[in-house]
């Protein structure tokens, strides 16, 4: 048995980042970039106007009510312009370049238009007003995003607008899930007496493709040792990361601790002091990583999200792989016995965390509406109301 942060310490310790794959733009979204990408362009490329308006000398507004002599125009995509000089102003949108010779831009509102010209209600006009500098977001040659960024939404839409359209991130890792029970039905199957619907497998496939990993070569083995050494041993030749759910507590029929001792998997650690989830299994055969994870659901979830997830966020290149953890008053008092750390489905609502009704290592329910795991250590084993614990969010 080990405790949380020792378990934690030794899956980062024995798990090694992928190397760098280089992909189209839109498949690396929820990667983590394996290089620091340089912009090959300067963003904006060119001065622009931020405002629908008029580009004029900013030093010609000498007070409000200046009239100023209107030439031409400037509009979004135009390259052919009118060259701003004293007295003069051009017509000009947003994200149209600002012609040479202007020093600002005054924004149409305040601005009135008769007889050709145009008269600024704006006084002073400060230098740069509603221009957009070239490079302002970012200069040609500069580094756009480091090498361990996520990509997200924001991150494509940077890269996409510097023209980079291929990014080196870390390959994902090939993963495989066993799942044991005889109990368990698939999905549609007549509900018969003594089974139950399995629904680890899609929990889990959902949350590793909120993780960005879309493939998971799912197998189901009885609750027999030949049929778990043999599915284990052909996940184990295939995968980067087997998972097991269920068979690994101290059952007379969970066989998967037996099933990697027998396949000369190593274990790394068996049981974590922790409430739910005690039988947790981490191992190693060769490079391949092992969990066995608990089959009641919530201590499965708990296990993934805790311990699982992190691994497979290193794997990929992320250099801050656990959940984001804060400190929140809890609502409530709460209070607990026994010597296991006591991780507890919550909800984060306004400021503060409530832990949610049915704890129970079976109920999934109230993981369904969770957004936050509260983390208790045995040493905090009696809260107040308003103390501050320890808050893991889960993923979006
Ligand atoms: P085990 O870890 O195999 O002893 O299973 C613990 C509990 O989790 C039992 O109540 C099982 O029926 C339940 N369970 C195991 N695997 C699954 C699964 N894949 N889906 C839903 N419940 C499961
Ligand atoms: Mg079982």
């Amino acid at each position: 048995m080990v405790t949380v942060n020792e378990a934690k310490e030794r899956i980062i310790a024995n798990t090694v980042t992928l190397p760098a794959v280089t992909v189209p733009l839109a498949e690396s979204v929820r990667g983590f970039l394996a290089e620091d990408v340089v912009s090959p362009i300067a963003l904006p490329p060119f001065r622009q106007s931020s405002m629908d308006g008029y580009a004029i000398v900013h030093s010609d507004v000498t007070e409000a009510g200046t009239s100023l002599r209107l030439a031409g125009e400037s509009k979004a995509g135009q390259a052919d312009l009118p060259v701003v000089s004293a007295g003069m102003a051009v017509r000009i949108f947003t994200g149209a370049p600002v012609p040479e010779g202007a020093t600002a831009v005054v924004m149409q509102e305040n601005t009135s238009v008769a007889d050709g010209s145009v008269q600024i209600h704006e006084f002073p006009v400060a230098e740069g007003k509603n221009v957009r500098r070239a490079g302002q977001q970012i200069a040609q040659g500069a580094v756009a995003l480091r090498a361990g960024t996520l990509i997200s939404p924001g991150a494509v839409g940077f890269l996409r607008g510097m023209n980079v359209n291929e990014v080196a991130v870390h390959a994902k890792p090939r993963i495989g899930l066993l799942v044991t029970g005889d109990e368990l039905l698939k999905a549609g199957d007549v509900l018969v007496p003594g089974k139950i619907y399995e629904s680890n497998s899609a929990m889990l496939q959902a949350a590793l493709e909120q993780a960005g990993i879309g493939e998971v070569s799912i197998s189901y083995a009885s609750d027999d040792l030949d049929a778990t050494v043999v599915a284990l041993g052909a996940l184990l030749e295939a995968y980067d990361v087997v998972l097991a759910s269920g068979g690994i507590s101290v059952g007379d029929y969970d066989f998967v601790g037996k099933a990697l001792e027998a396949l000369g998997a190593e274990t790394i650690f068996y049981k974590v002091r922790q409430k739910p989830g005690k039988p947790l299994l981490f191992g190693k055969k060769g490079e391949k990583l092992i969990f066995a994870l608990p089959g009641n659901p919530a201590s499965s979830l708990v296990c993934f999200y805790e311990y699982v997830l992190p691994a497979l966020k290193k794997i990929m290149g992320s250099r801050e792989p656990f959940l984001r953890s804060v400190k929140l008053p809890l609502r409530h008092a709460y209070r607990f016995d026994g010597e296991r750390d006591e991780f507890l489905k919550a909800r984060v609502e306004g400021g503060e965390v409530v832990s949610l009704d049915g704890q129970e290592s079976f109920v999934i329910g109230s993981f369904a509406v969770a957004n936050a795991i509260i983390y208790l250590p045995v040493t905090q084993n009696r809260v107040e109301a308003g103390e501050l614990v320890e808050v893991h969010l889960l993923p979006l």
